[in-house]
């Protein structure tokens, strides 16, 4: 029996069965065989969710073989590519095409069906989410039936499946929304606590996307600032680059983890250092060059969204939580704003959102900290990354959306039988 594992190390699968299709016919021929056995079935993206939500003990579905760019409208502005595409792949066949995503997250090594599946999401623009940019989109049922679903075409299926949590079918593609290729511009500023939350409302209406890292046990702050600019790009020079993205943000960071880790102590200080040695920068590329970069640290995350005006009053709780707890906590604090979007399991789902996301290194026990931050957040009306860990269930997620009864009326339409359930499904989602 074979063994998938997810990119933290913290959810193992050891699947009955596992196919790579490369077509929606042979997922539909695998789907009905799987069915036929009463299997379970799931199709991963590349694991970079920290729950398992990806987890099996049916038949995996590989996601390897059913990618690539297969239609670009001009005229609409809309590229659609086969489920298992990953994003870097996306991203540069856009550039090669003269488009780009309007947004997105800060890594692009995921697939798109499963980035939008659990509400992938990059800071401010007209649409963080990869789920909202999404204008269509076709899966294979329960039954093994093949859905298309639009605005205009199963508009009930199109407002729940752009982020379907892998319960509604297995994608096969998706169409995305477009545009020209422009030229983004990054500024990165040290900056204090104080600076950054005096001044929080400016910094989001004065830039198209914006979002700042808190040292945990110090005043210090990151912030990124990224603009639109005609200019042609100016990217940082190579070696530049290979210090602050390899050196400084994968090897420095990790070996300071790991001596963080043995000396848990040294932690503050350690934080006081990393803050210090932080230095403005400003340079610019293509957009998918400046919104992601490589993250080599593994680590495990939650990640919750809070309505946007309550934001800052539940990060100054998560701090004064902090500061008293005893905890020592090695990774920034990262904070984003998301525009309300229209999709019904969106964390962003009809309220501007301001997302907390916190981090400790993958060999570190997250328990305390993670359930402490999660109990203030909580009171917050928080709703929690659906790929990022969290405890919630489905009788306390229920009421935090709206529209939770749209999802469960599509969800029993495309699998009443249940083919698509796993574990986590069952506890999110109910039976
Ligand atoms: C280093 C790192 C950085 C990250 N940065 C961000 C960020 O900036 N913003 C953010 O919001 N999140 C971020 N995440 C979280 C990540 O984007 C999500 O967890 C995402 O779901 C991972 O995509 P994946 O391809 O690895 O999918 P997986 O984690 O493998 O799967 C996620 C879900 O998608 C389902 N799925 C996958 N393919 C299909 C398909 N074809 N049909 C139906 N269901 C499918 C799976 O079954 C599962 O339910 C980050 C994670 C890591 C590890």
């Amino acid at each position: 029996m074979s063994s998938w594992q997810n990119w933290s190390g913290l959810a193992i699968a050891h699947p009955a069965q596992e196919l790579a299709p490369a077509t929606a016919a042979e997922v539909v021929d695998a789907v009905v065989a799987a069915r036929h056995q009463r299997l379970t079935v799931k199709m991963p993206g590349t694991g970079h969710s920290f729950t398992d939500i990806a987890v099996t003990d049916g038949l995996l579905l590989r996601p390897d073989r059913l990618r690539g760019v297969t239609a670009v409208d001009r005229d609409a502005m809309t590229v659609t590519a086969l489920a298992g595409t990953t994003l870097h792949e996306l991203n540069a066949t856009l550039e090669r095409l003269g488009l780009t995503l309007h947004n997105m997250g800060d890594i692009a090594d995921q697939t798109i069906a499963g980035a939008t599946s659990t509400g992938t999401h990059g800071t401010g623009g007209v649409k963080a989410s990869l789920s909202a940019q999404v204008a269509a989109l076709e899966l294979v049922a329960g039954d093994g039936s093949v859905v298309r679903a639009s605005a205009t075409e199963n508009p009930d299926v199109f407002a729940v499946a752009r982020l379907g949590l892998g319960a509604l079918g297995v994608l096969t593609s998706l169409t995305f929304e477009v545009e020209p290729v422009f030229t983004l511009e990054a500024q990165e500023s040290p900056r204090t606590w104080d600076q950054v939350l005096g001044t929080l409302d400016r910094l989001e209406a004065d830039n198209h996307h914006f979002e700042f890292y808190w040292f945990p046990h110090t005043d210090r702050c990151l912030v990124k600032e990224d603009n639109r600019v005609l200019d042609p790009t100016a990217p940082l020079g190579r070696v530049r680059r290979y210090v602050d993205d390899e050196l400084l943000s994968n090897t420095v960071f990790g070996l300071v983890n790991r001596l963080g880790n043995l000396r848990p102590a040294l932690i503050p200080r350690l934080n006081e250092l990393s803050g210090r040695a932080l230095s403005a920068r400003r340079y610019s590329d293509v957009p998918h060059r400046v919104f992601t970069s490589p993250r080599r640290v593994r680590f495990r995350e939650m990640e919750y969204a809070v309505p946007r005006e309550v934001g800052p009053q539940a990060l100054r709780d998560v701090r004064r939580l902090i500061d008293r707890s005893g905890w020592h906590i090695s990774f920034p604090v990262e904070v984003r704003v998301c525009p309300a979007d229209d999709v019904a399991l969106s964390t962003a789902s009809g309220r501007d959102s301001m997302y907390l996301a916190f981090h400790v290194n993958r060999q570190t026990d997250h328990a305390a900290y993670f359930s402490g931050v999660e109990d203030v957040l909580r009171g917050y009306d928080g709703r929690p990354h659906w790929g990022k860990l969290h405890t919630r269930t489905a009788t306390d997620l229920e009421p935090a959306y709206p529209r939770w009864a749209e999802f469960q009326a599509v969800r029993d339409r495309l699998d009443p039988d249940r083919v698509f359930a796993n574990a986590y499904l069952r506890r999110v989602l109910g039976d």
